[in-house]
């Protein structure tokens, strides 16, 4: 989203400003000839750190790296395989903070400072407490949004004098969590307007259930939620022109789609022929339903199908499918590892694609599966459950099929009836295969409606401000 979404943005003929950290993974050449553009101090605790400001032009887009190799020069950007770095509080706080000294030295006086996630959740706080008086940002409106509520910026109260924000915030109803401090708390409490990534995610994160301990801060704030599903990148996802797959194809022309299925089977070494074929292209983990995955794989196989893996993560989950693989060659494969080529070669040779996810603010892979032809079954949650809609023979509508209790059961029959419609009915399937492809899930479509939050945003501040 943080490379796509301001992309989109700026062809509406918006004026964007991206900032991002200068990380060490980023490449230097891409301002080694440049000078920066300010030399900004940034008060942090009781020092004052110094980055410097590199800026490019990207896409239509002002890219703005705030440089400060001590914090950000690093292999990695949050953790380490060892673990999250300890300074995480005090590097995302100078970050935060480093965005409006930045825009201040820049002249940028934003309409809204748009922040994500919890390593920029202390901006709308920033804004609302320390830079109020600023004339910079006299007409700022924030807004934040969350992409996994999984992920909320814990810091042990002893790092709080980072944030340069007064002791009072650290109450229950600001920055405090449960005897911690919590960034995302932050966003969730100061920003004028919250959005997250899928309508159904909006309101799952109501619930006890999915809400991580915010349930009850979104409840109060409902009425300044709302979902808007992100969307793919048409150019490199496009069947038509990808130069990754080994055929192309389109909705008119499905005949590429066969080309790349039997060279997926040969590819992966599994047994050639036209039986069902499944892809997984996953983060192996227990938020994306792996386990339950796992414990129909078996009776899956038995019935006739092929299962395509491609994924990295957990140890656990990455033994246990390769072993399945070992135990049932010719019908399962499972590539571990991060192999974008592959991934590209999954979503064009399969005919389903499996997202049993626990929970998904978003997915993508249903997004791209659609593009593809290779038709989603899904778990009914979050972003799965607002792009994948039932199959419905008699009516002709619907892109794919979708469960909704997380259980092997549930997914397994599922799963099942997908395959025996592919067998029994493969006209009312092709039909189904080519309304998937001719949807629109473009960022362009998500850009609109996200400008269009921001002119609420705005309107009602207005009003408040009479
Ligand atoms: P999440 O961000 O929770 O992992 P998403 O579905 O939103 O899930 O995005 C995952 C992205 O990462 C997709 O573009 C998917 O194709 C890609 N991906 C995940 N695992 C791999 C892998 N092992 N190799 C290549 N691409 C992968």
């Amino acid at each position: 989203m943080g490379g796509a979404l301001p992309k989109a943005l700026a062809a509406l003929g918006h004026d964007v400003h991206l900032f991002l950290p200068f990380y060490g993974a980023i490449d230097r050449d891409l301002v080694n000839a440049k000078k920066p553009k300010a030399d900004i101090a940034v008060p942090v605790a009781t020092r004052l750190p110094h980055a410097k400001v590199f800026s490019v032009k990207a896409g239509g887009v002002n890219v703005h790296l705030l440089e400060n190799d001590g914090y950000f020069g690093r292999e990695h950007l949050y953790n380490t395989p060892a673990g999250d770095y300890p300074d995480n509080c005090e590097r995302f706080s100078f970050f935060c903070r480093g965005i409006l000294e930045a825009a201040k030295a820049l002249k940028i006086k934003p309409d809204i400072v748009h922040a994500n996630d919890w390593q920029t959740a202390l901006l709308p706080v920033y804004l609302k407490k320390l830079y109020a008086a600023d004339a910079a940002f006299h007409n700022t409106v924030s807004v934040y949004t969350i992409h996994n509520l999984g992920y909320q910026g814990h810091f042990n109260a002893s790092h709080w004098r980072h944030t340069g924000l007064d002791w009072s915030l650290y109450s229950g109803g600001a920055l405090e969590f449960y005897g911690g401090m919590n960034f995302m708390k932050a966003g969730l409490v100061f920003a004028d307007v919250i959005t997250t990534v899928s309508p159904t995610y909006a309101n799952e994160i109501k619930s006890a259930e999915h809400g991580w301990g915010m349930d009850g801060i979104l409840r109060g704030r409902a009425a300044d939620l709302c979902g808007i599903l992100n969307g793919i990148d048409g150019e490199d996802w496009d069947p038509a022109k990808d130069k990754l797959i080994p055929a192309r194809f389109s909705p008119s022309n499905l005949d590429g789609k066969k080309v790349c299925k039997a060279a997926l089977l040969t590819e992966m070494g599994l047994n050639p022929g036209d039986e069902p074929v499944i892809g997984v292209v996953s983060r192996l983990v227990e938020q994306k339903g792996m386990d339950i995955l796992f414990d129909v794989a078996d009776s899956l196989l038995d019935a006739g199908a092929k299962i395509a893996i491609l994924g990295s993560g957990s140890s656990h989950f990455e033994s246990a499918f390769s072993n399945l693989a070992a135990r049932r060659p010719g019908q399962a494969a499972a590539h571990i590892g991060y192999n974008e080529g592959l991934a590209h070669r999954i979503e064009a040779g399969a005919d389903i694609f499996l997202m049993p996810s626990r929970y998904e603010p978003c997915g993508l892979n249903q997004m791209y599966s659609l593009r593809y032809g290779t038709v989603p079954v899904v778990r009914a949650t979050g972003g799965l459950n607002d792009t994948v809609t039932e199959f419905d023979p008699v009516a002709g509508t619907g892109n794919g099929f979708k469960f909704y209790e997380p259980t092997a059961h549930a997914l397994h029959w599922k799963t099942t009836e997908a395959m025996t419609i592919m067998r029994a009915r493969p006209g009312d399937w092709f039909k189904m295969v080519k309304r998937g492809m001719k949807e629109d899930h473009s960022w362009a479509k998500s850009a609109k409606a996200y400008v269009g939050v921001y002119e609420k945003a705005l309107a009602n501040w207005k009003n408040e401000r009479g």
